[in-house]
């Protein structure tokens, strides 16, 4: 068979006539099967749902219990046959409960990695390479200038700031859904012991990763109502980007303005943000980590679904392995 005959890009997502489903469809479906909780991924409307259960449980927080007509849990590494098409998730070390996907039918295996990175996150179960005979990835950062530091790095430099400046508070503008979890057990891991701050937009997530045994130690309300300004002098505060550019950011004492994302390695980027403090924390894979994972899959043909898809589809070229920009639409990464 083809391998368009088993997964095909259509307008509302990747679709597999065989088995009559769609991976990560932007517009509500019959049958979904959803790599991972991020609002471009996982939309709320569908039939049915397959995930994997933290994903499902993330959904069900960000939309309510009746996010679809109903749901399926898939667990990590066990094989699922819809209508003669073998399907199976593995870890894809995104955020909490993200996954790839694995599409096998006679003999043909493809992996839908939907978004993924190889840099250690204690917050979430690290990728697997899946050998496959198609690797669909993302390239949000597909170009030879994203290299993302060691993250311990760039905390490092934080804490330092921190202790620099014990009067100012520091705002960290960072996703609700991975990065703000990962930003807070980065803190721990390097030592930092003092409550952190947390926007509203944050809790009940944050609250869920510490239930699914994620440690984030103490975390306060970030909301000045309730205490005095001089209260969070020195102090770290974690909240969703959105969340820096309106008043309640103004609340804090003399705010240091930080940002986690892939994108600070821009410094254009950072500056025209108001982004004092760049921190290049990302949730995706950098230029080294995708093309080494193109390597590591063994797979002879390669479709890059979104992000910088010319750069990378040569790369591929060059190395003599057939690769197309599947041209999606919709992916928007709220992760980055
Ligand atoms: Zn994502």
């Amino acid at each position: 068979m083809r391998a368009s005959d088993l997964l095909k890009p259509r307008p509302e997502g990747l679709y597999c006539p065989p088995g009559d489903f769609f991976i990560d469809p932007v517009r509500p479906v019959e049958r979904a099967l959803i790599t991972h909780g991020h609002s471009d991924h996982a939309r709320s409307g569908h039939g049915s749902v397959l995930a994997t259960r933290q994903t499902l449980d993330i959904m069900a927080l960000r939309y309510g219990e009746d996010f679809a007509g109903t749901t399926q849990a898939a667990v990590l590494g066990e094989t699922i046959d819809l209508t003669g098409v073998s399907v199976s998730f593995h870890p894809a070390g995104h955020v909490l409960g993200s996954a790839q996907i694995a599409v096998e039918h006679r003999g043909m295996r493809i992996v839908a990695s939907g978004d993924y990175k190889r840099q250690k996150d204690d917050t979430c179960q690290t990728f697997e390479p899946i050998p496959c005979d198609i690797f669909i990835t993302e390239a949000t950062f597909g170009l030879p200038v994203f290299r993302h530091p060691p993250d311990t790095e760039e905390i490092a430099r934080l804490l330092k700031s921190a202790a620099q400046f014990p009067e100012r508070s520091h705002l960290i503008g960072a996703y609700a859904l991975g990065k703000a979890q990962r930003v807070m057990r980065l803190l721990r891991d390097c030592g930092y012991d003092r409550p952190i701050y947390i926007h509203g937009a944050l809790a009940k997530l944050s609250e869920y990763y510490q239930r699914q045994g994620i440690d984030l130690g103490q975390l306060d309300p970030a909301t000045v109502d309730s205490a005095g300004k001089d209260d969070f002098a020195g102090a770290i505060v974690v909240g969703p980007p959105a969340a820096f550019a309106d008043r309640w950011a103004r609340r804090f004492p003399d705010p240091i303005s930080c940002f986690a994302s892939g994108w600070m390695r821009i410094r254009q980027r950072a500056k025209q943000g108001g982004v004092e403090l760049p921190l290049i924390i990302s949730d995706h894979a950098d230029w080294d980590e995708l093309t080494t994972t193109i390597k590591e899959t063994g797979a002879a043909e390669i479709w890059v679904t979104h992000g910088r898809e010319e750069a990378l589809v040569r790369w591929c070229e060059l190395e003599g392995i057939a690769a197309r920009p599947l041209h999606l639409v919709g992916y928007e990464d709220e992760g980055d």
